[in-house]
């Protein structure tokens, strides 16, 4: 058995082929490590995926499905093209099938790369048509809707399977640049770090963590959310960023309306800094219109203001539950959901302003050393290597 992997060559256009070929190669290794003996070889705009133990086949079709850049893969029995072999190895994956479906119908299809083959394609389906119904009793063909698409690729060798396995498509996780996301432990933040993935966008999380406030558990989770998220392409840089002394600060020195503003600017100007220092070229965050008082329009663009970078916000225009079907879809939202304390729900202000204004903002932030804290905070981050 070997895995037919087929990448969406439709979509390469514009990029550049062989990088994003060796990105999808790269990436394919890294979620699959665990399974030993792994090989991968590109035949035509496939790859082949050869040399693994066959009793982990279901595990490895779940992980593949999840890697960006896939557009659909197929299990497939790899054999000699010699029509005699092609004829028994497909008459072997056919009863495989029937048994399994339970079929009353099929049709076979087929594909040549190879010019040069004895058949054609309709040559090909004619003859393997023929020879699985003698060789059968009681399945009739049905070309329009088949229980069965019993499938010949010829190529260097031939590739015959009966299923084709529909993946999340997108772009390979690092052929298209490097962004920071800011990941709390909360359910949007997850999925906006999904979506950006998607476009091939590899991902620097950064989590800032108000120790004692928020404790090993909370920790632990933001590191399982992120290893989730490389099951979509690989491994994870996750920067735990000490917020305590900042949270501490602005509670003491700011107007309490405004905590959480500022709060947030800070998280803007230090992710913006770790940004700069691994060469991040946008931000990313969970901010969606409305759902909290920090994240009104004006709120925003108090945020906004401190970076220079893009902030790509995904979720922006989502409704919550629409968030929360993705959540669920990528299999985030259960570790989202587990109830410990987030740093922004340490500090809240018992009335948040819903309509900042960016001067007075600005003028309240005056009475910190905002230098000194930003570059102590940076100093002491810990930076963790996740991988799935
Ligand atoms: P989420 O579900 O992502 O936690 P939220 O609805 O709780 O979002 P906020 O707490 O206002 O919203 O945070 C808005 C965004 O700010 C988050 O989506 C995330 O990108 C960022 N953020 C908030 N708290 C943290 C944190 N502790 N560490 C890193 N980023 C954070
Ligand atoms: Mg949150």
């Amino acid at each position: 058995m070997v895995i037919l992997i087929r990448y969406g060559e439709i979509h390469l256009k514009g990029l550049n082929r062989p990088q994003f070929e060796r990105r999808l190669k790269d990436n394919i290794k890294i979620v699959l490590k665990e399974f030993k003996g792994i090989n991968i070889k590109r035949i035509n705009g496939r790859f082949i995926l050869f040399g693994f133990d066959e009793n982990y086949i279901d595990d490895i079709s779940e992980k593949l499905k999840n890697v960006f850049g896939i557009h659909s893969f197929s299990i497939a029995l790899e054999t000699d093209k010699d029509y005699e072999n092609v004829k028994k190895e497909s008459l072997r994956m056919f009863w495989d099938a029937v048994n399994k479906a339970g079929a009353k119908t099929f049709k076979v299809a087929a594909k040549r790369s190879d010019k040069s083959y004895k058949f054609d394609t309709m040559e090909l389906i004619r003859e393997l048509g023929g020879y699985l119904f003698e060789n059968t009793n009681g399945i009739s063909v049905d070309v329009k809707n088949p229980d069965i698409t019993l499938n010949v690729e010829i190529r260097e060798m031939a590739y015959i399977y009966t299923d084709i396995i529909l993946c999340r498509g997108g772009l390979p996780v690092g052929c298209n640049g490097k962004a920071a996301l800011l990941l709390s432990g909360g359910i949007d933040s997850p999925v906006s770090g999904y979506m950006t993935m998607k476009r091939g966008v590899l991902i620097e999380c950064i989590h800032f963590y108000s120790f004692p406030y928020t404790g090993e558990l909370a920790k632990q989770k933001v590191i399982d959310l992120c290893k989730i998220l490389s099951g979509f392409g690989g491994g994870i840089r996750l920067h735990i960023v000490p917020f305590t002394e900042i949270q501490k600060e602005i509670f003491e020195k700011c107007p309490n309306s405004e905590l959480t503003i500022i709060m947030r600017r800070f998280m803007m100007k230090i992710a913006d800094r770790i940004a700069a220092a691994n060469e991040c070229s946008a931000l990313i965050t969970g901010e969606s219109i409305g759902q909290v008082a920090s994240q009104t329009l004006e709120s925003l663009n108090c945020t906004n203001t401190v970076t220079n970078l893009p902030v790509i916000r995904p979720v922006i225009c989502f409704d919550k539950q629409e968030i929360i079907e993705i959540a669920k879809d990528i299999d985030t939202f259960e570790t989202s959901i587990l109830p410990y304390e987030d740093c922004c729900t340490v500090f809240t202000p018992k009335r948040p302003v819903t309509h900042p204004n960016l001067e007075r903002i600005v003028n309240s932030e005056q009475v910190l050393d905002t230098e000194t804290l930003i570059k102590s905070a940076v100093e002491n981050t810990e930076m963790i290597v996740v991988k799935g």
